[in-house]
């Protein structure tokens, strides 16, 4: 098939059904609002279909398979805190979790067929947070991981994951730490971003991990404007108290 350079959404209406409790800022709209700003693109939307055999097999790349069966039960359960209080659950958390990687497998599937060029995955919950054995942090599945592990597969690499988020992308980098087609790079503002390269001066990283993360620190952008500030004030200042997740 030949490749367009338009770009290609792939995303999936059960991402919504993740519904943490009110007011948590991991929600349904983050995902609305992140595709609404692709209007005008010209972006055209891939079909998605989430098939679970097929998730499970590419989960099974990232994590422990303890993970989705977890997760899958604990949804079954109702709204709880699963792992950890970062990481609320409702019902339809597992299907959306698994909506999720199946976008991103489909999305790999395209570039490979060469179907596509530029793809983007809007999805939630999102990953780079969930450990191999663990949700953390929002996360559940390491989308992330997941997609460039099926890169990999196919033959399509040496794969950058580019991480952008206040906090390090931890199980990114742990699940890559030793690879050597893949390189990380965490670009962050929050002291944990420090707890990687700590790692690195100590020698206890390896020396792939030294050549293959590179930390490319960003200016803060979160400020608080005049309008939004509880004070009034005139000035500008960073958030003090960055999201999680
Ligand atoms: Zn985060």
């Amino acid at each position: 098939m030949r490749a367009t350079s338009s770009l290609l959404i792939a995303t999936h209406e059960e991402c919504a059904d993740h519904r943490p409790f009110p007011g948590h800022p991991e929600r349904p709209q983050r995902l609305q609002a992140a595709i609404k700003g692709a209007d005008g693109l010209g972006a055209r939307l891939l079909p998605v279909t989430v098939n679970e055999s097929d998730a499970l097999r590419a989960i099974l790349t990232a994590h422990d398979a303890t993970l989705p069966e977890r997760l899958r039960t604990a949804c079954a359960s109702g709204p709880q805190v699963f792992d950890s209080d970062d990481n609320p659950i409702s019902e339809g958390t597992y299907r959306a979790a698994l909506a999720a990687v199946a976008a991103s497998i489909a999305a790999v599937g395209e570039v490979d067929a060469r179907a596509a060029t530029r793809v983007w995955i809007p999805v939630r919950p999102p990953g780079h947070h969930a450990l191999r054995d663990r949700a953390m942090g929002f996360c559940f599945f390491n989308n992330a991981a997941i997609a460039t592990e099926d890169l990999l597969k196919r033959g399509i690499g040496p794969v950058a994951v580019v991480d952008f988020d206040v906090h390090h992308g931890n199980a990114t980098q742990q699940h890559f730490w030793n690879a050597t087609t893949c390189s990380t790079s965490p670009s962050t503002d929050t002291p944990s971003i420090r707890e990687p390269a700590r790692e690195m001066r100590s020698g206890r990283a390896p020396a792939v991990a030294l050549r293959g993360t590179t930390r490319w620190p960003l200016v803060p952008t979160m400020t608080r404007t005049a309008a939004q500030s509880p004070r009034g004030s005139r000035t500008s200042s960073r958030s003090s108290h960055p999201l999680r997740g």
